[in-house]
């Protein structure tokens, strides 16, 4: 058994193996597996006449598409570094990641040239823009040549974190991280079963982000359709289902729209296999509302992070039982290959059943940051273990419970209050839609518990009624002792809720004490 570690073999093997399977699908528009050999060594050369070689940073601005797809697998075979940018991101937001990574050439999606290219003429490295329409022909146009196969471990992708906490970090991945827990053999273990034929991997989340590019990894190393939506919608998501999508991976804030969509109703879900979710902390109200809706689809949660290339540990279909099942509130166990340790401040492995941080040993992280020597040294330790900063808890089954980040945590009156115990706790207050828990400053507490809830439509909650809601539910040290009610969450393009931003008001010109 050959286990694969580079893109450069996989789409050789593919291309033979499967020459005519479609490899990527996007409005009807396919890619066979030997098209996609093909054309990424066209593009390899396209970008070599544009001085762009191993080393050399390409920039993707668009939403997701089958030809960033193709450029990034092409980058990945010769080792240039694409970096596929957010298009949610503000132009300010873009222009950071674009100066930060001296891209030599900037590839546009759709409707994102002119934004490009406004950015480009501001930026020292002065690159090329290059719309869509004028790529695809230019592809077309190039003879595909012969290239030398980039080594294992330099950097093909980089990704930028979702910056829920701070500034994102650029994180520099290679095929080996990429590929090193994702090689077909290793599936099993993600319990993913790619083996019955017909497989279509729905890829609707951002391919800025691990949640859509991973996807795309785990779809082309296993010889999969992948079925590209340029966004997320919940309409889009319900149609691919109908239309044979068999796998996906969503994150919460997008199930919740997914599920409560009045269509759903009338959707046949019984293509899809499974549903993996994650990247957030998933109200358990809404796991289980959706593992009603789609009671045939195996579930996974993942927990990840862009420094781990993706998934890292994965609570399994099995664990998935509505009734009396603690586990559903767990993230499960490591995946095969990837050790987890929950360590305390002395970076020891704390006692089951306590609360540490969550650090992780696999041969998916990241070698380091992006020009951030510093960071780089905060995240990984001199043995190589990544702080992945969430707080969790490990039982004696290795499964791991995630409380939390530690930045998000709040001291109140000498009580540690993780905010995803108390959202939870609320989420299921039948007006709340979204709720987000944040510390605010207080001379009594320190810090106390404040909730920031946005309403159903048509629905109104008082401040008292959600306080006492939460106080059934959970220690009244954690409940909120003052209610926000907001028109809209906060959120980055991950979907991920931006506490910083609800805590800033509230904080303004102080600093929080995080421990
Ligand atoms: P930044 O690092 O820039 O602040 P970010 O941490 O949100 O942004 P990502 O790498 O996209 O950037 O997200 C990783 C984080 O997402 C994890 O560290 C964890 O906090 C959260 N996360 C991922 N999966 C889960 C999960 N299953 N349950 C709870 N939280 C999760
Ligand atoms: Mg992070």
């Amino acid at each position: 058994y050959h286990a694969f570690i580079n893109f450069d073999d996989i789409l050789n093997f593919w291309a033979r193996a499967r020459p005519d399977d479609t490899a990527l699908e996007q409005e009807g528009r396919t890619t066979s597996y030997s098209q996609l050999e093909e054309n990424t060594r066209r593009i390899i050369a396209l970008m070599a006449a544009n001085g762009v070689t191993k080393g050399d940073r390409v920039a993707w601005l668009g939403k997701n598409s089958d030809l960033y797809c193709q450029l990034y697998l092409a980058s990945a075979r010769v080792g240039v570094v694409m970096v596929p940018v957010g298009w949610r991101l503000a132009p300010p937001e873009i222009a950071y990641i674009l100066k930060d990574t001296g891209a030599k050439i900037v590839f546009t999606g759709e409707d994102f040239t002119e934004t490009a290219a406004k950015i480009a003429s501001e930026l020292p490295a002065n690159p090329i823009v290059m719309g869509e329409a004028q790529t695809r022909r230019a592809i077309a146009a190039t003879e595909p040549g012969e290239h030398e196969r980039v080594g294992d471990d330099e950097p093909v992708l980089q990704l930028y974190t979702s910056g829920t906490t701070g500034n994102p970090k650029g994180v520099m991945l290679s095929n080996a991280n990429l590929l090193g827990l994702r090689n077909p053999g290793n599936e099993a273990g993600l319990e993913w079963n790619f083996y019955e034929g017909g497989e279509c991997m729905l890829v609707a989340m951002p391919c800025s982000h691990i949640g859509g590019t991973g996807l795309v990894n785990i779809a082309i190393v296993n010889g999969i359709r992948t079925l590209i939506q340029a966004e997320f919608t919940p309409v889009g998501v319900l149609e691919a289902i109908e239309n044979g999508a068999t796998h996906m991976f969503i994150v919460p804030a997008a199930l919740q729209m997914v599920v409560q969509h009045p269509r759903a109703v009338e959707t046949d879900f019984s293509a899809l296999k499974y549903l993996m979710y994650g990247a957030a902390p998933m109200p358990l109200e809404l796991l289980k509302e959706a593992v009603r809706t789609m009671p045939n689809a195996g579930f996974l949660q993942a927990y990840g992070m862009t420094e781990t290339s993706g998934t890292i540990s994965i609570l399994p279909p099995a664990d998935h039982t509505l009734e009396g099942n603690q586990r559903m509130r767990s993230a499960g166990k490591a995946v095969p290959g990837a050790e987890i340790q929950v360590r305390g401040p002395d970076n020891k492995e704390v006692p089951l059943g306590e609360i540490g941080e969550v650090c992780v040993k696999s041969p998916s992280n990241t070698a380091g940051y992006w020009q951030l020597p510093d960071a780089t040294r905060e995240t990984i330790d001199a043995d190589g273990w990544l702080h992945t900063g969430d707080a969790a808890i490990m039982d004696e089954d290795g499964y791991i419970y995630i409380q939390d980040r530690i930045k998000d945590m709040i001291i109140s009156g000498g009580e540690n209050v993780y905010p995803a115990e108390v959202e939870n706790a609320i989420f299921g207050h039948p007006a709340v839609a979204e709720v987000a828990v944040i510390g605010v400053p207080s001379e009594q507490w320190g810090e106390e518990v404040k909730a920031c809830v946005v309403c159903k439509p048509g629905h109104n909650v008082e401040a008292g009624d959600i306080i006492a809601y939460a106080r059934e539910r959970v220690a009244a040290f954690k409940a909120p002792k003052s209610v926000d009610v907001i028109a809209e969450m906060p959120r980055n393009p991950s979907g991920k809720i931006l506490r910083r931003q609800l805590r800033e008001p509230y904080w303004a010109g102080q600093e929080r004490q995080v421990s």
